[in-house]
C-alpha cells in the first residue's frame, strides 16, 4: 500500500516562515533561523530595496543575508498597495516590477507572492498567471496543518504572536502521534512586531520557541515555501503503473511515499517497483 504522505527525506512534516515587509529587523531574524537550521521565505517591497533613506534591508544586502543562507525572497508588490482595488494591469505592473528588481537583487528567479494586507481579488489570480507567480499567501491562518488544494489561498496555520498552541501541538504529533496524516507548520509575521514591548511573542520569547522546534528537527523538514510548492508539485506528478506496483518519478526532485509504513525514495527520474 502505498502512501503520498512524506516529504523530503521521508519526514512526514515541515515547518517553513513568512516574513513580510523587508524592515531592518530582518537582519536579526534570519541570524535566528540561520542558528535553529529553519528556513524561511522573505516577501519584499522592491521600492524599498533602492531607497537608501529607510532603514529597510537594502538590495545588495539580500544575496548575503538570506540566498547564500539558503532562504527565498519572495513578491510582496513594488509599493504594497490593497491589489484588490486596482486594475489589472496595475496589479500585473505591482507583481511584475517586484519581480525583475527582486531577481536583479537576488540572482533567482521569484515565483512567490505574499499579499500585501493579505488581499487581493479575482483578477489578482489572473496577474498573478500572467507574471508566473506560483503561490499567494494571505494572512488568514487556519491553525492547521494542511496545505491548500489551490496554493494561491496558501492559509498559513499562525502568526508568530499566537503561535504557542499550534506549536505545542506540531511537537505532539511529530513525537507522538507518527500515525497522523502529517503535515505542516506555517508561521508569518514581520520581524519588525518582535520590537513591540506589548506583543506577546518578542525575541526572546520566540527564540525560545525556536529551540524548542530545534529539539525536534530529525522530525520534519526545514523548507522555504518554495520548497514546499516544488515539491508537492513534484509529487503530483508521480506516474504509477495499472497495478500500483511500478512508480515514475518523471521531475528532477525526488519524492519520499510510505509503502508498508515505511518511507520510500523515488529519486529525480527513477522508477520503483515494489511488491
Ligand atoms: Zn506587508
Amino acid at each position: 500500500m502505498i502512501k503520498f504522505d512524506r516529504y523530503k527525506d521521508g519526514k512526514r512534516y515541515a515547518l517553513t516562515f513568512s516574513y513580510d515587509d523587508g524592515c531592518a529587523q530582518d537582519r536579526r531574524l534570519v541570524e535566528l533561523f540561520n542558528k535553529y537550521e529553519m528556513k524561511a521565505t522573505f516577501n519584499f517591497n522592491s521600492r524599498q530595496i533602492n531607497d537608501y533613506n529607510n532603514r529597510c534591508i537594502h538590495a545588495e544586502e539580500i544575496r548575503p543575508l538570506f540566498i547564500e543562507k539558503g532562504h527565498e525572497i519572495a513578491c510582496h508588490t513594488v509599493t504594497h498597495p490593497h491589489l484588490e482595488r486596482m486594475l489589472i494591469k496595475d496589479q500585473y505592473d505591482e507583481i511584475m516590477r517586484d519581480r525583475e528588481a527582486l531577481e536583479k537583487a537576488t540572482g533567482t528567479i521569484i515565483r512567490g507572492l505574499a499579499y500585501p494586507f493579505g488581499t487581493y481579488g479575482a483578477e489578482t489570480f489572473t496577474a498573478m498567471d500572467t507574471a508566473s507567480i506560483v503561490y499567494g499567501r494571505t494572512v488568514q491562518s487556519h491553525n492547521g496543518f494542511t496545505l491548500p488544494d489551490d496554493f494561491k489561498l496558501w492559509h498559513p496555520t499562525t502568526h508568530h504572536n499566537e503561535c504557542e498552541n499550534a506549536v505545542r501541538r506540531f511537537i505532539y504529533n511529530v513525537t507522538k502521534a507518527p500515525w497522523r496524516a502529517g503535515g505542516v507548520l506555517y508561521i508569518w509575521g514581520h520581524s519588525y512586531e518582535f520590537d513591540n514591548a506589548e506583543a506577546p511573542v518578542q525575541w526572546e520569547k520566540f527564540e525560545e520557541i525556536l529551540a524548542n522546534l530545534y529539539q525536534y528537527r530529525d522530525g520534519y523538514w526545514a523548507a522555504t515555501n518554495l520548497e514546499i510548492y516544488d515539491y508537492v508539485q513534484a509529487m503530483k506528478k508521480i506516474r504509477r503503473s495499472a497495478d500500483g506496483k511500478m512508480l515514475y518519478n518523471p521531475t528532477d526532485i525526488d519524492v519520499w511515499v510510505s509503502y508498508k509504513d515505511e518511507p520510500l525514495k523515488i529519486g529525480a527520474c527513477q522508477t520503483v517497483t515494489v511488491e
